[in-house]
């Protein structure tokens, strides 16, 4: 059994409901949700959209390995209606985004998964809703823990928490 985190992300469509179902889905299929995260909205980066993006981070015990688990999180995006557009280059307005920040402690290095997610210390929007479920957890490759890697963040871009979001029940 392994503790993972993963971010939500979503600006387009009911964002919150999108949520909600997501955690209803990683709950049923990928293991235990044990606890998620406020609600933080945070300016598009990398891209411009008019949308601001709901981001969350949900934090999961597991017995999924990683690769099985990225397969069961890309079915549920499918599912929450995103549609990838293999000729849209960098970033784009998505219903669901979901990415595995941190499996346990574990350096996972293939094709098709980077863990710890490669930029996630460098974007606050997964730092500062990490910060709130996990300040200790420490990098495995950085040695830092979250809340280290806060204070260490060149990102200055706007993240807000919000502060009476609805309420989710798993
Ligand atoms: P994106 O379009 O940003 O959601 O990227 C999704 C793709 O990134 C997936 O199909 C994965 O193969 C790849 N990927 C690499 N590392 C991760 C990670 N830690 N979490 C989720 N997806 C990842």
């Amino acid at each position: 059994m392994e503790t993972a985190y993963v971010l939500f992300g979503s600006n387009l469509g009911d964002k919150e409901a999108l949520f909600a179902q997501a955690c209803l889905l990683i709950n049923n299929r990928c293991g235990r949700v044990v606890k998620v995260s406020s609600a933080y909205e945070s300016e598009p980066w990398g891209f411009e959209a008019e949308e601001w993006f709901l981001n969350r981070v949900i934090v999961l015990e597991t017995e999924l390995s990683p690769e099985v688990l990225l397969d069961a999180l890309l079915q549920i995006e499918k599912e929450l209606g995103r549609v990838r557009n293999p000729e849209a280059k960098g970033y784009t307005s998505r219903t669901a985004d979901l990415d595995i920040l941190y499996y346990g402690n574990r350096i996972v290095l293939t094709d098709r998964l980077t863990i710890p997610h490669p930029r996630l210390h460098q974007r606050r929007f997964a730092l500062l809703p990490l910060c709130e479920v996990a300040p200790q957890l420490v990098h495995p490759a950085f040695n830092f823990t979250q809340t280290e890697l806060l204070r260490r963040c060149h990102d200055f871009s706007e993240v807000r928490k919000i502060e009476n979001p609805c309420n989710t029940t798993i």
